[in-house]
């Protein structure tokens, strides 16, 4: 048994007892959004940007949680705290809640929230067994769902499209999905953001496919930005990253993590790989264990 404690409506409680209703819309539909975060150092890592996206998550669902910010940083900095945690995964959910009727929302809500932790030690993707080699990638059936059917910028807890990428993988073991487009073109992968190298620039599938905004990725941009590497939002195809010079994935848990193989075709990691890896890893360092923590947008 756990000594972990969640976070479920306002309370600390035993993980053994964090339960949510069956009538939950959350459990009952996916009715609900998320953020995946990380902490470094007992404080999480671009909370303003999290906080920011998972605010248009709700919007795009319209679900008014009334819940501030402050409110959800209070609670998650608590979460922390109780379980003696300072280098964590953390996730928050917010569902629409237990409510009468059917499908269609009612208007009165009154949202489900629970955070959870656990423990994840920094040192990026060498600091975990699992994750300690580059990514082998595979390029799934299953096509990303169109922005027109589920906005893509939302975070939501329908998450089915990426399960069946992931159920794909089952045969040849790779460790994360590549999702194409309903034009076939690249989109991203299950929980993952693609980036790989053509000649001098970083290429990346633009937001105006169905592509989440990774907290990730726009902090590789930025770090693109100021090591003065071009950037390349656009439109690809599966020949442009298999044919690429390096590649990499990027999420909130596995920051940078270079790409072995993609459907078995060595890419392989190198210089800006590392150079990424590299910076953001000082990033990390220099903002949250060098004891001058600085603000989200720098100052
Ligand atoms: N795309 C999808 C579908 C994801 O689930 C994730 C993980 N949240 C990402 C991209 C990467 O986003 P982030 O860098 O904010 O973790």
């Amino acid at each position: 048994m756990s000594d972990r404690q969640y976070h479920v409506d306002g309370d600390l409680v035993p993980v053994d007892e964090a339960t949510v209703s069956v009538r939950d819309r959350g459990f009952m539909y996916g009715d609900a959004v998320f953020e995946t975060l990380r902490a470094y150092g007992g404080e999480v890592f671009r909370w303003a940007a999290h906080a920011e996206r998972l605010a248009n998550s709700a919007a795009a669902i319209s679900l008014d949680h009334g819940l501030t910010h402050d409110e959800l940083q209070r609670r998650i900095a608590e979460t922390l705290r109780a379980n003696d945690l300072r280098d964590a995964y953390v996730k928050l959910s917010i569902t629409r809640g237990v409510q009468p009727g059917k499908l269609t929302p009612g208007t009165d809500v009154d949202p489900t929230v629970v955070i959870q932790v656990k423990p994840l030690p920094r040192g990026g993707v060498a600091a975990d067994p699992i994750w300690d080699a580059p990514a082998t990638l595979q390029t799934v059936k299953t096509r990303r769902i169109p922005d027109a059917a589920l906005p893509s910028r939302a975070k939501t807890h329908n998450y089915l499209n990426g399960i069946l990428a992931r159920l794909e993988l089952r045969v040849s073991d790779a460790d994360e999905a590549v999702m194409l487009d309903g034009d076939g073109h690249l989109a991203e992968g299950a929980t993952s953001n693609l980036f790989f190298v053509d000649g001098e620039a970083l290429c990346t599938p633009s937001l105006d496919g169905p592509v989440l905004p990774g907290i990730t990725r726009e902090e590789v941009i930025d770090i693109a930005g100021e090591e003065g590497i071009p950037v390349n939002e656009g439109s690809f195809t599966l020949d442009d990253l298999r044919g690429a010079e390096e590649a990499f994935v990027t999420n909130t848990t596995w920051e940078v993590r270079p790409v072995e193989s993609v459907d078995g075709i060595d890419v392989g990691g190198g210089p800006l790989t590392t150079l990424f890896q590299r910076v953001y890893d000082a990033r990390v360092e220099r903002e949250f264990y060098d004891g001058e923590r600085l603000s989200d947008d720098g100052e």
